[in-house]
């Protein structure tokens, strides 16, 4: 088919421009088909091969429309027929020829094999993958009486002389190539690479150059061109046209990944299909997957640049939609397993120690608390795992409801598990659960890293015993080779601290166990749906009774002293503050400095306060005396790095002031202010910003003292940073994307989750899809942790 398409494809270029010229299609078309009988023994390509010879039937005596038609017409044939043939292609064979090693490609030798696999391509997919960075319309050739110094510009002309010279001065040896369009000269030079250059310009040639047009006197100049020599028929790949510009690593030359990719294309890009189903491609009107692999790589309408460099083209959408649907599809799929998994089936009605509990409790659980409440007892009642996420802006209360959920559990004589992302977290909550819960009977345990020796041991002992039931921790849950003799519940906090391994890590420590998330972060709904696309979820949209708004306000660098004043004034009313510095990674030293004499030179300004100082290369033990000091009131203001940021409850702290806020992300400011406006006095942030602030600073400060609800601010950071760099975004668990991007595909987000909702629904097994399965099982296994598609 490709043998005929070249001649038919150049008769037809440009408005049948060339139909004259191609010569002796009738024969050719005969003697191809019959090639193609032989090989496609199939039924259902004769009909489709018999139209085709018949097209040519008397070609050479038609006029010349109805050769167009002919023309035309066999082009739409041999489509059909490619994609028939690529409709049958299993899914074994398509995932074989993408893993297929890249060395095996045309032009790769060891040395550029090397070069790609340090780009991560090691695969014939990898590559197909490896989008271009940007495109570069090379279309539009200028004239050279049109080109002016200074400009970039591509070219079409003609070598009448070339001649190296030698400078006689500098005796510096020069290679120069006289090019001429017709309206003017072009005096091309090589100052290197001579040789190589002088071995391939002969005079006649025609050539396509592209370089930056300088001026010396009257000469027109141009300084190592990109150049190339063409012959008429022969589409060059590297001008005359858009062209991709891809990412390089040292030993990757752009030309010949360019040329490598067409090469790759024209090999392998007929072996291969896609297993959207026919319908989801037709109803969300998407581009064929062939193409749309093809014009990615090298476009052929130059109109389109603009939405190809913003990566919006119908192509890039169509490669986003795919990568998004199978994601959304695994993710619906899983959450489908889960429920039909068999779990325990708790007994929620009627539990006494439940009644003593909420009597025992200092207030009364809010209408949100209530509704959530009942929608996790109805999960926990059905005989199957619970999966179930929790979202709650900073302080509307999701510890208790986790509280309550764990009694239930262990009223049915089953151990619950609470992780935290931090020591300080899990210390905060372990003594909340003593008081709580310790004072009706339920044993509370503790599991961190620093339990060491003996008492690790008798914890230990404890959980494996069953001995245990509500245990506490960190990580530490995770990273041993723990079982609990019972675990029925399974609760993490915080999640958006801990990746869906985590979270499926600590569901293994029992025997399908129900699984409650809580996270505070608000998450704009398309990463919501990307990252617990397979759980339920519940909402606390309701702060517990007589919480003050937190007013913010910004102060610029010379007005600390004001801020200082907010600070000293609540204070000075019994109350307790905040300082928090920021912390970089690469120079934790600085940052430790800036804290430390932050904390200095406030000690020396309020001489009568006793002031903590809390950073993250303090032992736990320390870390956790300053906590506890500062919860029971003995430290007035406490200096931090931002180890605060999680969870941390100090209900009396009513004031806190941010240095350098300008450095902190929104998400982690918002998530830092969550830690005041927790009692029922009125709490003030303070967000110092230094130097001039960049556009994005200032408004990240502004949106942060416009708003205090999460959703708003969560959209906002979203919006201003895109997804990847969204603070914790990879502890997150986000997936990698070859493709899409949630910011800027999100509607397809929405789509493609309607779609796989949809397939599921119609087809619950997948077995009206063949190959879907397959497909979806090798992409997205090991990232999903789909092990429940069975
Ligand atoms: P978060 O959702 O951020 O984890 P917490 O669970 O730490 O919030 O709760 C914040 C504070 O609100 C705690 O001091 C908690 O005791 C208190 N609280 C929780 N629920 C209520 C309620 N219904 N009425 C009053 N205070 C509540
Ligand atoms: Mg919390």
């Amino acid at each position: 088919m490709e043998a005929l398409e070249r001649p038919l494809g150049l008769a037809s270029k440009e408005g049948f421009r060339h139909l004259g010229k191609v010569r002796g299609l009738e024969r050719l078309v005969n003697e191809l088909i019959g090639q193609a009988r032989s090989l496609l023994k199939d039924h259902d390509f004769v009909p489709l091969l018999e139209e085709l010879r018949s097209t040519f039937e008397g070609y050479e005596e038609k006029g010349g429309e109805e050769r167009k038609r002919s023309v035309q017409r066999a082009l739409n044939l041999i489509d059909e027929i490619r994609l028939r043939f690529q409709r049958r292609l299993s899914p074994e064979e398509v995932l074989k020829v993408l893993h297929t090693p890249i060395r095996f490609v045309k032009g790769v030798g060891p040395r550029l094999q090397r070069a790609f696999e340090k780009k991560g391509i090691l695969t014939v997919e990898d590559a197909l993958y490896n989008l271009p960075l940007r495109y570069e319309d090379r279309k539009s050739f200028k004239r050279i009486s049109e080109m002016h110094p200074g400009e970039w510009a591509t070219g079409f002309a003609r070598v009448i002389a070339s001649e190296e010279v030698i400078y006689p001065r500098s005796g510096r040896r020069v290679f120069e190539v006289i090019l001429t369009d017709g309206t003017g000269l072009l005096v091309a030079k090589w100052f290197q690479g001579i040789r190589y250059v002088k071995g391939r310009v002969k005079k006649g040639q025609k050539v396509v150059f592209s370089g930056e047009i300088k001026g010396f006197r009257e000469q027109k100049e141009v300084h190592h061109p990109d150049m190339e020599v063409v012959e008429e028929e022969l589409e060059s790949i590297h001008f005359g046209r858009i062209v991709p510009i891809y990412s390089l690593t040292e030993g990757l030359q752009q030309k010949r990944v360019r040329t490598i990719m067409y090469n790759l294309l024209q090999e392998y890009l007929p072996r291969l299909r896609s297993f959207l189903p026919r319908e989801v491609e037709r109803r969300c009107g998407l581009v064929p997957f062939p193409e749309a692999l093809r014009e990615v790589h090298f476009p052929s309408d130059s109109r389109m640049i603009g939405e190809l460099n913003q990566k919006v083209s119908p192509f890039h959408r169509r490669l986003a939609f795919e990568e998004l649907f199978f994601l959304e599809l695994g993710l619906v799929l899983r959450k489908e397993g889960i429920s039909r998994e068999e779990g325990i089936s708790f007994r929620v009605e009627g539990v006494p120690v439940l009644e003593e509990f909420l009597s025992h409790l200092p207030f009364s659980l809010t209408g949100a608390q209530r509704r959530v409440l009942e929608e996790i007892k109805a999960d926990m009642a059905r005989p199957h795992p619970m999966n179930r996420l929790l979202q709650g802006d900073v302080g509307s209360g999701k510890t208790v409801v986790a509280f309550i959920a764990a009694l239930l559990a262990i009223a049915n004589g089953y151990q619950a598990a609470l992780m935290v992302p931090t020591e300080i977290l899990a210390d905060q909550h372990f003594r909340r659960a003593m008081e709580f819960l310790g004072g009706i009977g339920v044993k509370v345990d503790l599991l961190t890293s620093k339990v060491k020796g003996k008492e690790r041991e008798e914890v230990y002992r404890r959980i494996e015993g069953g001995e245990a039931e509500l245990v506490i921790g960190t990580h530490a849950l995770i990273q041993e080779p723990l079982t609990f003799r019972r675990l029925g519940l399974a609760i993490v906090d915080e999640q958006h601290r801990f990746g869906v391994i985590q979270r499926a890590k600590l569901k293994r420590k029992g025997r399908s166990p129900d699984l409650l998330v809580m996270t505070a972060t608000p998450i704009p709904r398309t990463l919501a749906m990307t990252l617990y696309g397979d759980m339920e979820v519940s909402v606390l949209d309701e702060m517990p009774p007589g919480r003050q708004p937190v007013s913010t306000r910004l102060f610029r660098e010379g007005e600390r002293e004001e801020a200082y004043r907010v600070l000293a004034e609540e204070v000075g009313k019994g109350h307790q503050a905040y300082v928090v510095y920021p912390l970089v990674e690469e120079s934790e030293q600085l940052d430790l400095a800036d804290a430390t004499e932050g904390a200095r030179s406030l000690q020396e300004l309020f001489p009568h306060w006793s002031l903590g100082l809390l950073h993250g290369r303090m032992r736990g033990e320390e870390k956790e005396e300053v906590m506890r000091a500062f919860g029971e009131g003995r430290i007035q203001i406490l200096v931090a790095t931002t180890v605060i940021e999680v969870g941390v409850d100090v209900p009396n702290a009513t004031v806190m002031l941010i240095e350098h806020a300008e450095r902190f992300g929104l998400s982690q400011l918002h998530q830092m202010r969550g830690r005041i406006g927790r009692g029922p006095h009125p709490s003030y942030c303070l967000l110092l910003a230094y130097g001039p602030l960049s556009e994005e600073a200032w408004r990240r400060l502004r949106v942060m003292e416009e708003t205090s609800d999460g959703f708003r601010i969560a959209e906002e950071d979203l919006a201003l940073r895109g997804p990847g760099d969204i603070l914790g975004v990879r502890q997150w668990g986000l997936p990698d994307f070859r493709v899409a991007n949630l910011a800027r595909d999100a509607d397809l987000l929405l789509q493609a989750r309607r779609e796989a909702l949809r397939l599921i629904q119609e087809d619950p097994h997948l077995e009206r899809h063949p190959g879907l399965k397959e497909v979806l099982v090798e992409r997205w296994q090991k990232r999903l942790e789909l092990a429940e598609v069975g």
